[in-house]
């Protein structure tokens, strides 16, 4: 395979669908001069295999000859040649990878320019400043982007020439000083590089196609591929082109044009000109340009031309495009053209528009994929405005939007300044519940620590408040914060743009976050496309957010952390009571508490998702985030003392207090040494939903144990539950004297007193993924709660490891992503898929989702998918991103069988953990009184267990399920004669 095309090249497959091979820029000047033949400057693409094997083997072996051959095919089209003393010709040398990175690699003008075809252009151009003004830029990019010369060094010169001239305009500088600053440059370029300014045109080429190739690795071109997530592997092409000259007289001129407003999607042209000028004065701003349509009248002929160009490119790249061209002496010429970038309100506006277009006739499911998780923040969220803001520090962009507020430090600070009625964004160290109302009072939260899965993170997502966690460079004091050698104290104005994670000092303006209509349009099309493939459900904590997230499409609740429901100042006092409980009055008193404020917010939650299922999960507070800090109270017992109270937390929270608390008393745990702690979670959920029922509604109740790890675990967990759903049945039998509400059943659902009711449980711990066979006898739905999996799998602090470890695996290439942020495919999600068939493999109707923060990423919904579950659960506002990101995962893979009935298929046909268990089912099926055991297992109020679940040894006996279930049939005596024992 050569290395070296021409851009008319003719390719078996069309250029534009070559950009692995020709870079994007290569693909589309091959494009337009070989497809669409239209006046390109000719020139040719150095490969971006070429790129790769300079970067793994130094420069390829065939490379200079290839180079040498295209170049005099290039001067035979141009009737020139490189260097020529007489009439030169002058290329530019770019880069150009598969993914446009602007202004990230670098570029050579130019080329070709020495000090005889210096001369020659200065007499064919009749403009002698004009030759020696590209000489000396060419000396001065070449110098820094070839040699390495730092261009202070050329530009102090320059600066210099200017003030000998009087002038502030680089224009005005005088030929006699341009030739002095070439001479000037070239000797800096010598004393520099140890060796005098190449000469040889051949020389100028390769150099500079090293440095473009080397540009690639540059620290510039290397931040932006990790924040856009392109592999460091692709390299780049180099593009290789004669230049023309906008710059020539009063009949040339140079421009950028959109085919359509970028900005706003509104069809007609769009874009900047310049008469006289180059392409960089258009970008760099230094004169003002004229909108397009003044070439109309000062270029009729061209503007007529442009204007075919421009139908011509949409036609063909049936989107809206954009180009950089040139007139030279009334000639254009087009210098490049690609897909645009446009805005979100843009993208939504065109994918539409271009459906109904009989020029383009984008199909709904081609519109839906035009669409990007940005595009959908854009214009959910406002953004900082405009570009180049002084950014004093930088963090994790935890939860996008933007906010401009003044600096506080205490969440009561917060509190006070926000209820005076200023704007506030609360910076903090990190955050726990006890900062919830600061938290909920600011427009914006900014931590020093923290992950994307911290607290902070998860809370201020969930609200669809901006924040920025992590940002390690802030030295936070508790009244002010010094970053970016800028210190801001109480009550400066900050801004925050929690989707890039940029911190600046002083107040940014922001752009208004308003979807337009087509928003709506886009998504429903989304959702047919993904209908019936995978849901999307809302991770929500109180009724607001739970409506909030069904306004924004979310066809049920994924996760409600009912620990969240404590969240508030006056609720923390509830948990922290039930956690501290002195004994069994005390702990009798706290659930009580707990059930009354629960039963509340369930039938909020309930009300706002009626007829959709919501899940709730049973208390999993990592202790930690619940008791008061330890080390504070230390202080204030040292200092000003501790009243009785604040000694009874103190000595309690010492007494809890854990090594590892992520390790330690939660999730499922955390129920096994408080009895009766779910029980009363149940009620309160089942009450809740009782009520809904008498109010004409219809609630759908998911239970969910959170952090099991065996199967022993979970049946007894569900035992509680169901005995405390029986309890509630009963006591609606009791209070309509024995008329009970008749039970809506169905496969897998518990009885409720006629609520649908599933009881299931997530699978957050490798260990839980790899039994996820035998838990899923206990199980009617498996939730993947990937923040823990990942934590647990890696063995990486979730809350600590983002801050000091993670930019350090991602610099040096050990972490390809960051795996709280996408879901890591080849460890993570190697338990996620054989869980998933683990479990349907035990019970075929399992139902299986995520509910980790995984759930709102793009490229982790695309693993979902393919993985075969049934849906994703995130935060309210990435509802919109998941239901595009799941159509455009149904798309993607295509025609043929669906990923979930693959999985489906697959966990039938096959027993992944192996002979030994395959071996013991069989065996199991084949016991004496197997099916004895099935039957007495099976009931209306029992989930239906697969079959190989029924029969396990003592699925009954040993683990109380079926005696759970017999105790419900009793009534409530028994089923509290059960709990009795228990306790
Ligand atoms: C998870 O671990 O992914 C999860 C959803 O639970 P939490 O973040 O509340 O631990
Ligand atoms: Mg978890």
């Amino acid at each position: 395979m050569p290395y070296v095309f021409d851009f008319d090249h003719s390719h078996r497959r069309p250029p534009m669908e070559m950009k692995d091979l020709l870079g994007g820029k290569g693909a589309n000047l091959a494009e337009m001069s070989s497809v669409l033949d239209l006046p390109v400057p000719p020139g040719f693409t150095i490969s971006t295999d070429a790129c790769r094997a300079y970067m793994e083997h130094g420069w390829p072996d065939n490379l200079g000859a290839e180079v040498a051959r295209a170049r005099v095919r290039l001067e035979r089209a141009m009737g020139k040649e490189i260097g020529d003393p007489a009439d030169p010709l002058l290329v530019s040398v770019r880069s150009g990878g598969k993914f446009s990175m602007p202004g990230m690699m670098d570029t050579v003008l130019n080329l070709g320019l020495n000090d005889q075809s210096v001369e020659g252009l200065a007499k064919q151009t009749d403009d002698e400043r004009f030759a020696f003004d590209s000489y000396r830029r060419f000396v001065a990019m070449y110098g820094r982007i070839v040699l390495g010369i730092p261009g202070e060094e050329f530009d102090a010169l320059f600066d210099a020439a200017k003030e000998l001239a009087g002038t502030t305009s680089d224009a005005k500088v005088p030929t006699e000083l341009l030739r002095y600053l070439v001479d000037s440059y070239q000797q800096i370029v010598e004393r520099r590089s140890g060796a005098p300014f190449p000469q040889d045109p051949a020389d100028q080429l390769r150099g500079a196609i090293e440095a473009v190739f080397s540009s690639w690795n540059g620290p510039r071109a290397v931040a932006y591929r990790e924040r856009e997530h392109i592999p460091h592997t692709l390299g780049t092409a180099v593009n290789v082109q004669a230049m023309v000259f906008g710059n020539r007289d009063d009949r040339s001129g140079t421009g950028v044009g959109f085919t359509r407003d970028p900005a706003t999607g509104a069809q007609g042209i769009y874009g900047d000109f310049l008469v006289n000028a180059q392409g960089e004065d258009v970008v760099a701003g230094i004169r003002n340009t004229e909108p397009l349509s003044a070439l109309r009248r000062t270029f009729p002929a061209v503007y007529r031309e442009l204007m075919g160009v421009f139908e011509r490119l949409e036609r063909h790249y049936r989107d809206m495009c954009d180009t950089e061209f040139t007139i030279e002496q009334g000639k254009l010429w087009m210098l490049q053209t690609r897909v645009g970038k446009r805005t979100g309100r843009a993208a939504l506006k065109m994918a539409v528009d271009m459906t109904k277009e009989p020029k383009i006739r984008l199909s709904r499911a081609e519109a839906v994929s035009r669409i990007t998780e940005d595009h959908l923040s854009a214009v959910l969220h406002p953004q900082f405005a405009g570009k180049g803001h002084d950014v004093i520090a930088k963090g994790l962009a935890a939860s996008p939007g933007a906010a401009v507020g003044r600096a506080y430090f205490s969440a009561d600070d917060a509190q006070a300044a926000a209820g005076r009625g200023e704007h506030v964004v609360l910076v903090r160290n990190e955050t726990s519940p006890e900062d919830v109302h600061g938290m909920l009072a600011a427009d914006g939260v900014l931590t020093a620590r923290g992950g994307l899965v911290s607290h902070a993170a998860v809370v201020a997502r969930g609200w669809g408040k901006p924040a920025v966690v992590g940002a390690e460079a802030l030295r936070i004091t508790r009244h002010s914060v010094v970053a970016g050698g800028v210190t801001l104290s109480e009550g400066d104005w900050v801004s925050i743009d929690g989707s890039t994670g940029e911190v600046v000092a002083g107040k940014v303006e922001l752009t208004a976050a308003a979807p337009p209509a087509e928003f709506d349009v886009v998504l429903g099309w989304a959702d047919e496309i993904r209908k019936g493939e995978l849901g999307v459900r809302a991770n929500a904590d109180t009724g607001e957010d739970a409506a909030n997230a069904r306004r924004l499409g979310a066809e049920g609740i994924g996760l409600c952390r009912t620990e969240h429901m404590f969240l508030g100042e006056e609720r923390l006092p509830v948990v922290r009571k039930m956690i501290l409980a002195d004994g069994e009055e005390e702990e009798r008193e706290a659930l009580e508490h707990l059930r009354e404020v629960q039963r509340e917010d369930f039938v909020a939650i309930l009300d706002a998702m009626d007829g959709l299922p919501v899940t709730v999960r049973l208390l999993d507070p990592p202790l930690h985030e619940f008791l008061p800090s330890t080390e504070e109270l230390a202080i204030k017992e040292a200092t000003s003392g501790l009243s009785d109270e604040e000694r009874k937390l103190y000595d309690a929270a010492k007494s809890w207090q854990e090594a590892n608390p992520m390790l330690g008393t939660r999730g499922v745990r955390l129920g096994m040494i408080k009895p009766g702690l779910y029980a009363m979670q149940v009620r309160a959920l089942m009450e809740a939903a009782r009520e809904r029922v008498a109010a004409g509604g219809h609630p759908v109740v998911e239970i969910m144990i959170p952090l099991t790890v065996s199967r022993e675990e979970l049946a007894l967990a569900r035992r509680w539950v169901e005995e405390a759903i029986a309890e509630v049945a009963a006591d609606e039998a009791s209070s309509t004297n024995g008329r009970r509400t008749p039970a809506r059943r169905g496969r897998g659902s518990s009885n409720g007193a006629g609520i649908d009711v599933k009881i299931g449980t997530m699978i957050e711990t490798p260990r839980a993924a790899l039994r996820a066979g035998e838990i899923a006898e206990f199980a009617d739905f498996f939730s993947f709660g990937t923040n823990d999996l990942t934590q647990m799998t890696f063995g990486f602090s979730r809350d600590d490891v983002e801050g000091r470890m993670m930019s350090v695996y991602l610099d040096k290439g050990l972490l390809s992503r960051n795996p709280f942020e996408t879901v890591d495919v080849d460890g993570v999600g190697e338990l996620v898929r054989d869980a998933t068939s683990r479990g349907r493999e035990a019970r075929e109707d399992l139902k299986v989702g995520v509910c980790g923060e995984h759930g709102g990423d793009p490229a982790s919904i695309l693993f979902f998918y393919d993985a075969g579950l049934d849906y994703v659960s995130c935060s309210p506002y990435r509802v919109p991103v998941a239901r595009l990101a799941a159509a455009q995962a149904v798309i993607a893979a295509g025609s043929g069988e669906t990923p979930k009935r693959r999985a489906r298929r697959t966990a039938a046909a096959s027993a992944p953990i192996g002979t030994a268990r395959g071996a013991r089912q069989r065996a199991v099926s084949k016991a004496p009184g197997a099916r004895k055991t099935a039957a007495s297992s099976r009931s209306s109020s029992t989930p239906a267990r697969s079959k190989k679940a029924a029969k396990a040894p003592g699925s009954g006996r040993q683990l109380g399920a079926s005696r759970s279930v017999k105790a419900v049939r009793r009534g409530p005596g028994a089923a509290n004669g059960t709990r009795g024992k228990r306790r």
